[in-house]
């Protein structure tokens, strides 16, 4: 047994075991979250067998967090994170300012010091961007007007909780812990300080940034060396977010999102997303295996009524807060609830927070063991809001579009407004292939419908009176509401064979007769997709290769 390589035994065992769990929980019908954090208590030091190090963890689990907030801020510009600021600020400062209180008030009840409270509060009171943006993908939900909002207001947090790390050690000896009282004036000048930090990383970001790094990436580009390239998208998330961290104080995930956002404003940044996915995957999965790792389940059993209260000021008391403030701004009750639903964990900053105050004498035991427990329960406790929000969004749409004060038409569709659709096309995906399908079938006035995920486009097609229906089409009810049973054809224009495979296994079974078409990209998708109830495939490259061929056959004309 090697004893002396902890960093690979940390990273092997938590993939691994994740992995098991990971799909036990999904065979379970549960999300595969459950299992990595399973997974995590397994390892860890409060469980017998096995233990993993959980100070290398959280050093992995860290690199998950770079790299998501990266992915994120490739799919962010910076006029997205303007048109939410409005919101996002008000948002996140009021809901801040609530979940301390309830902290505070909390902490009070059994005893604790107002400082104590404070920490409390403060830990209680900042979502996890791995748990917030990993529910947002799941769902499709990160380039919405709702997604975008949430990951607005998470930004705002991150700020906030930066300057609370820098305060916090400051203000020590007034809060009652380690350290002298210092004055006024000092405190200003700390805070002054720090603010003209996070200003300056800004400045720098986007006029040396904004220059740099593209610069950086069409260099590599040209030379053609996909490895490279890989290479320097890695190089530039990382090094940015630990370039940030050290020069001017700000949060990893912070410098990672800005790195990304720039990415985002040049032609390279798609090729720059895909090239960072697989990793990124892996490292999410190894934060939620370190969240598990520190989590010492006795305390379920020592203090439960303070963790259930923990765990209500989490999941209740803040998506009330958030609920309110979001309907406050005059948004519709769906975008209101999901916000409330993705804010209502929380995670990374809280375990920080944590780990500062018992440093300081700030935080009992008691409050850690409370802190990680309320974590772990509200992050389980998450994907079944999410759940719940789905099953209550007939209601919601009926509702919303009942109500006139709603200015904004929901992304969601009126899944009863074409079931007149017979003998028609079901079309999944409007992307660059999809569209070039409808435009032909449009032309032929072919009856279609189009499931499509991302809600701009299905709103751009529902202003040019296609029907379209917006969602990720394997999702259960989609292609029922798609009137599939009725219709003639299904064309598949999506790119991920796996996901396509899903859908048509489920059409077959809703309509035996249906032709269907899918897209596929090598042989070995086709005999996939073949497998699943694909009438016919169309690949890619095949239809390429013959057209390129067929260029030059009839360009050389009879012999
Ligand atoms: P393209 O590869 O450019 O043809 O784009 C594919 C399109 O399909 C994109 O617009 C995606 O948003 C959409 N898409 C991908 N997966 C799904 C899915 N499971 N359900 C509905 N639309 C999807």
């Amino acid at each position: 047994m090697p004893h002396d390589v902890p960093l690979i035994t940390t990273i092997v065992g938590g993939l691994v075991l994740a992995f098991l769990f990971g799909t036990i929980a999904h065979r379970l019908r549960m999300p595969p979250l459950v299992g990595y954090l399973i997974a995590g208590i397994a390892v860890g030091p409060f469980t017998p067998g096995f233990v993993a190090d959980t100070g290398l963890a959280q050093q992995l689990a860290e690199i998950g967090v770079i790299l998501l907030m990266f992915g994120v801020g490739l799919h962010f510009s910076l006029k997205d994170l303007m048109k939410v600021k409005s919101i996002a600020i008000p948002g996140a400062l009021v809901q801040i300012g609530i979940a301390t209180l309830m902290g505070i008030g909390l902490a009070w009840a059994i005893g604790w010091h107002v400082g104590q409270g404070l920490i409390f509060g403060l830990a209680l009171s900042v979502a996890s961007t791995v748990v917030l943006l990993t529910a947002l993908q799941e769902r499709h939900l990160v380039e919405t007007k709702r997604g975008q909002i949430a990951i607005g207001w998470l930004i705002v947090e991150d700020i906030a909780m930066v300057l609370a790390l820098v305060l916090i050690p400051a203000l020590s000896g007034v809060l009652g812990g380690k350290g002298a009282a210092i004055s006024t004036n000092e405190l200003l000048i700390t805070l002054a300080i720090t603010l003209g930090k996070v200003a300056a990383f800004v400045a720098v970001m986007l006029i040396i940034g904004r220059r740099v790094i593209p610069w950086i990436l069409e260099r590599i580009a040209a030379t053609g060396s996909r490895e490279l390239f890989r290479l320097a998208v890695l190089a530039i998330a990382l090094g940015f977010a630990l370039g940030a961290a050290y020069i001017f104080g700000v949060s990893f995930a912070l410098g990672a999102f800005f790195a990304g956002m720039i990415l985002a404003e040049s032609d390279l940044s798609h090729r720059a997303a895909e090239e960072s996915l697989p990793l990124r995957d892996a490292f999410a999965v190894l934060f939620f295996v370190s969240v598990g790792m520190l989590f010492d389940p006795s305390i379920l059993v020592r203090e439960p009524l303070l963790v259930l209260a923990t765990v209500f000021i989490i999941v209740v008391g803040k998506s009330i807060a958030a609920l309110l403030i979001v309907l406050a701004f005059g948004n519709p009750l769906g975008t209101a609830l999901t916000i409330a639903a993705s804010l209502a964990q929380i995670g990374e900053f809280s375990f920080i927070l944590a780990t500062l105050g018992m440093s300081l004498d700030l935080l009992p035991d008691t409050g850690r063991d409370l802190i990680l427990g309320g974590a772990i329960l509200s992050i389980l406790i998450n994907p079944l809001l999410f759940f719940g929000l789905d099953r209550l969004k007939p209601w919601l749409q009926r509702r919303e579009g009942r109500s006139p004060g709603v200015s904004q038409a929901p992304a969601e569709p009126d899944y009863r407004s074409w079931p007149a659709l017979q003998s028609h096309t079901v079309l999944v995906g409007f992307g660059r292939v999809g569209h070039l399908i409808a435009g032909a079938l449009a032309e032929q006035k072919q009856p279609f419908i189009v499931i499509e995920n991302q809600d701009d486009v299905v709103q751009a097609l529902r202003a040019d009176h296609i029907p379209a229906l917006y969602g990720n089409a394997a999702a259960p009810g989609m292609l029922e509401a798609a009137n599939i049973a009725s219709a003639r054809w299904l064309l598949v224009a999506i790119p991920d064979a796996l996901e396509a495979g899903q859908i048509i296994e489920h059409a077959r079974k809703l309509n035996p007769g249906l032709d269907i078409a899918v897209r596929a990209h090598s042989s070995e998708e086709v005999l996939y997709l073949e497998k699943h109830g694909a009438t016919h495939t169309v690949m890619g490259e095949r239809e390429i290769a013959e057209g390129m061929a067929d260029l030059v056959l009839s360009a050389r004309g009879p012999d």
